[in-house]
This record gives structure tokens, C-alpha cells and sequence, in this order.
């Protein structure tokens, strides 16, 4: 006899077990099917995040920049560290030992929280069955009031670079490296390309990026892009704009990758070469012909503003479906759909997902850049602030780059918030609690921050826009 639930999510990334334990929390009786085989040969939770994606690379960016800093930044200080040497195997098997913690805590919250965890493929047939297929190959059919999709997403591999066993890998490959490449090339300077770069750069590697297209960090705010440019090129990235890889040759495991820019067709060798150009959904064998649900028409699970699919019932959340691939997007979406089940008005402001680039310093915004704005005809002002007069970044050492708050000049409520500089992560959050709450740009200025902080920067970078800065000179003055 078919089992039944109140809700059936496919997919254990920050999606789907998020969903399976808001809806569990809430009274449904709730199953979650995952196949993600982990280094142990087993099925682990987590998805792309916890296992090949967010964490992982945030080890190795932390572990890195450690290895930089007594390197090259400690002596400013006065401290002296002489023969400072990385052993890779230990720096990745430390990464290993943090996604082996993390992706059994899931495993403990499912079991703290009443959620039925199954190991194997899990597909949608008619009528709100699923089927899963067990690792042996023993097949279930589970019945479920409402199915919530989080199948996630995969590398995108392009036909001028296949992925080979060690030389030419994808973003998973690259946090496995046991040794520090000499040259190591990377195709795509998109957030992953860069975080990815900059890691093994920190750690020796002579690191070019190929970017196709002519602009760094499109989606990003352009003053802030071209202080980033600026910033990680004096760090040693090569990063080469408007280049195209067309052809790569793998031999005596070095690989010769062909590219075109403004100069016509080059050709540039590397040891290793990371494959950095963007993710696709992943939706092979999950929806049974008459299953019902529809695809778009970039292979992503059509849905609504919440994330409700075309089948009353099932949704979909994370990167299968549209918008920015991005674990606490996928976490939002998996909390709003399992509470709009439990009878809830969920709802998710997409407007304010922060973005993020883990490089250092890291970039960071939320709200809207300065040229999507004038491109709307949004009359704004604007306010920055350089960590380069802020007395905590100073005594950090680390005072590359600015904080910068755009706000409506009609109304003064701010529109964006836009950082690059030590922490912008959380000074970015900053922004976004603000902007959550209709801040206006004085509102935030009229807040006490404690002294000294780097958030102090967004404080003035507030005050800016109104010309009321103190601790730098004011464009506008009122
Ligand atoms: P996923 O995490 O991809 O999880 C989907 C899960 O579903 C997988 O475990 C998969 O095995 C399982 N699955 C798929 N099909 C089936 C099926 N038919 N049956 C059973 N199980 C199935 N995002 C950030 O916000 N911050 C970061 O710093 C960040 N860094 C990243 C770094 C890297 C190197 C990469 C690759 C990604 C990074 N991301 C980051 C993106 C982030 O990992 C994704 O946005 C996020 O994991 C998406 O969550 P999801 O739940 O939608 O899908
Ligand atoms: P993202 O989607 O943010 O991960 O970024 C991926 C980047 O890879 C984009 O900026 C693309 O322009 C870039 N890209 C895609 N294909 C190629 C290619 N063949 N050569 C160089 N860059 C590429």
C-alpha cells in the first residue's frame, strides 16, 4: 500500500529542506526525497549548498585568505611570520570535515522535527504521486496532498571546454584540487568564477579569467563593478573582458585553451581549467509526461509570484525556477510555499534578495543600481563612503573600497545599497533590514551606530546622500 503525506518535497538543498521543515513545524505530515550520493557513498542533505556549492567554497575562501594574510598582511602589523606554508590535502579535507558536520545536522533536524527522509530519485506522476526509486532500484509510489519541487540546478558545461577527470573541471572539481596549480585558467568571471579564482590565486596560482562579455559584473552597481575590476586585478587576477573561449586541447595533463578577443584568435596553456559559466536547472526524469507541470522556455519549472507550478498543489522553489540561483532565495521561497500550504498569506519580497561575492573584498547590494534607476527615469541621490577614512577599517588594514546608498530624491527612501569593501556581506544586510522597513536615507542616518565599526560607513554613506556626511567631504552640500 502507497504511503500518504501532506506534503511530498523532491530535493534536499536549502529549497527543499527548508520546506520540509517549515512544513513540518507546522503540523504537515511531510516527506523529503534526496539522492545526492556524498564522498561517503551515501545519500547526504544539503544539496549544492552544503555539499558542492555555498559552504565549501566559503571554507576554502576562508582558509585562503588566512594563508594570504600571514603571508603578506601580517607584517604591517608588526608581526613577523617567516616560512608560512599550505598543506592543500589539509586545507581540503578541513572543507570535507565542515560539509560532513553541516549535512548531518539536516539529518538531525529532519529526525527532530517529524520529517520522513527517503534515499533515491524521486519523479512526479499524475495526480500528486510520486514515485521514488530507491538505490537498490526498488520503486515507491507515495500519495501527496501537495508536492513542493526543489531539484536544484547543475553546472552548465559548454561543447569549447568538456569537462575531463582532472584538467578541465567544473566548480565542484575545483574545490577538490590537491596541490596549487601553476597557471590555472578560469572561463567566466560570474560570482562563482571569481570566488573559485580568487581561492586558488591567494594560494599561489597565476589565475586568468576569460569573460565573454565586455562588461564586469553586469548585474552589478557600475561604480561598484569597476572598483571590484580594479581591486581584484592589483590582486593578481588576469581578467580579460570581451574574451570568448572557443576550443580547448588537453595534453600531458596541461590544457591549451583558444579564445577570441578584440585582438582576433589567442591562445593561452594552463594546468587546470574551471568551467565557470553559469548553472541550469535540473529537471531530467522528474515530471512524468502527464505529470502536468510546465516548463519555460529557458528549461525552468513555470511558476507564480508563489511558486505555485500549473498543477493546483505542486510547486516548485530554488533554482529550478526562475530568478536569482541563490540558496537563501531558495530558503525563502521553500519557508513561503510551506506556510501558503498550511493556509498562511506568505509572502516573499523579491525586490530585496541581497547578492553576495565572497572575493576579497567582498561585493556586495541589494535594491537597485544607479543606471537601472536612471534607466527607469528615477530621479536619485546618491551617498558614498571610502572604508579608506573609516578609523575600524583602518585599523584592520583593510580599507579597499566603499559603501554607497542610493536613494529616491523625491522621497529619500532608499533604493539600493551597494558595497565593496571588508564585510559588505553583513553591511549589506544592514541595508536590507532598512530597505525592508521603508527607510528613508535620513532615517538611517538619524540611527546611532556604535563607534568604531565598519557599519559606520553605511552610516555616513546615508548621511551623504543628503550632504550631511561628517567624516568626509560632501558633494552636495545642504
Ligand atoms: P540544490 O541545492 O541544487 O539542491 C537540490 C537537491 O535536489 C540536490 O541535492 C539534488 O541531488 C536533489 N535532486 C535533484 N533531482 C532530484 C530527484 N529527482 N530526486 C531526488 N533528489 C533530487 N548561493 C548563495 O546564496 N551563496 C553562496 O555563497 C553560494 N555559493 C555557491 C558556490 C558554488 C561553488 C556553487 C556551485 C553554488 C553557490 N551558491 C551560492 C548557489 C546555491 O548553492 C544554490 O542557489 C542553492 O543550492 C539552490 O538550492 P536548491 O535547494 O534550489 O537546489
Ligand atoms: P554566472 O552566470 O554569473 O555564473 O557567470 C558566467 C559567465 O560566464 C557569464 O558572464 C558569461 O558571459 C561567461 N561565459 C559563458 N560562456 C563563455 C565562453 N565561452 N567564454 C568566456 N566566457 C563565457
Amino acid at each position: 500500500m502507497s504511503q500518504k503525506f501532506d506534503v511530498v518535497v523532491i530535493g534536499a538543498g536549502p529549497g527543499g529542506y527548508v520546506a520540509a521543515i517549515r512544513a513540518a513545524q507546522l503540523g504537515l505530515k511531510t516527506a523529503c526525497i534526496e539522492k545526492f550520493i556524498g564522498k561517503e557513498g551515501k545519500v547526504v542533505l544539503g544539496g549544492t549548498c552544503l555539499n558542492v556549492g555555498c559552504i565549501p567554497s566559503k571554507a576554502l575562501l576562508d582558509s585562503s585568505y588566512k594563508y594570504h594574510e600571514a603571508k603578506e598582511a601580517f607584517a604591517v602589523h608588526g608581526i613577523e611570520a617567516k616560512g608560512v606554508t599550505i598543506d592543500v590535502p589539509a586545507m581540503v579535507a578541513r572543507k570535507a570535515n565542515i560539509v560532513k558536520n553541516l549535512t548531518g545536522g539536516i539529518a538531525t533536524l529532519f529526525k527532530a522535527n517529524g520529517v520522513t527522509s527517503f534515499e533515491g530519485h524521486g519523479k512526479l506522476l499524475a495526480n500528486k504521486q510520486v514515485e521514488v526509486t530507491g538505490l537498490d532500484g526498488k520503486v515507491e509510489i507515495l500519495e501527496a496532498e501537495n508536492v513542493i519541487i526543489a531539484s536544484g540546478s547543475k553546472p552548465v558545461e559548454i561543447p569549447p571546454a568538456p569537462l575531463t577527470d582532472d584538467v578541465i573541471v567544473d566548480s565542484t572539481g575545483a574545490l577538490e584540487f590537491q596541490s596549487v596549480p601553476k597557471k590555472l585558467g578560469v572561463i567566466g568571471a560570474g560570482v562563482i568564477g571569481l570566488e573559485l579564482g580568487s581561492v586558488w590565486a591567494r594560494l599561489g596560482a597565476e589565475v586568468t579569467v576569460l569573460e565573454a562579455l565586455d562588461k564586469f559584473l553586469p548585474a552589478a552597481d557600475e561604480q561598484i563593478a569597476k572598483e571590484a575590476l580594479k581591486v581584484l586585478t592589483k590582486q593578481g587576477l588576469n581578467i580579460r573582458l570581451g574574451a570568448r573561449v572557443t576550443g580547448s586541447e588537453v595534453k600531458k595533463k596541461q590544457v591549451t585553451v583558444t579564445f577570441t578577443d578584440a585582438n582576433g584568435e589567442q591562445k593561452e596553456t594552463f594546468d587546470k581549467l574551471i568551467v565557470a559559466v553559469g548553472r541550469r536547472p535540473v529537471t531530467a526524469n522528474l515530471l512524468a509526461a502527464d505529470s502536468g507541470v510546465t516548463i519555460d522556455e529557458r528549461g525552468f519549472i513555470f511558476v507564480d509570484d508563489h511558486c505555485k507550478t500549473s498543477v493546483p498543489g505542486v510547486y516548485a522553489i530554488g533554482d529550478v525556477v526562475r530568478g536569482a540561483m541563490l540558496a537563501h532565495k531558495a530558503s525563502e521561497e521553500g519557508v513561503m510555499v510551506a506556510e501558503r500550504i498550511a493556509g498562511h498569506k506568505a509572502q516573499m519580497n523579491y525586490d530585496l534578495i541581497p547578492s553576495v561575492i565572497y572575493t576579497h573584498p567582498e561585493i556586495a547590494w541589494v535594491g537597485k543600481s544607479e543606471q537601472s534607476l536612471k534607466a527607469e527615469g528615477v530621479e536619485v541621490n546618491v551617498g558614498t563612503f571610502p572604508f579608506a577614512a573609516s578609523g575600524r577599517a583602518m585599523a584592520a588594514n583593510d580599507t579597499a573600497g566603499l559603501v554607497k546608498v542610493i536613494a529616491d530624491a523625491k522621497t529619500d527612501r532608499v533604493l539600493g545599497v551597494h558595497v565593496i569593501g571588508p564585510s559588505a556581506a553583513e553591511l549589506v544586510q544592514q541595508g536590507a533590514i532598512a530597505m525592508e522597513f521603508g527607510s528613508s536615507a535620513e532615517d538611517l542616518g538619524m540611527m546611532v551606530f556604535s563607534h568604531p565599526t565598519l557599519s559606520e560607513a553605511l552610516h555616513e554613506a546615508a548621511l551623504a546622500v543628503n550632504g550631511h556626511a561628517i567624516h568626509i567631504a560632501n558633494r552636495k552640500k545642504r
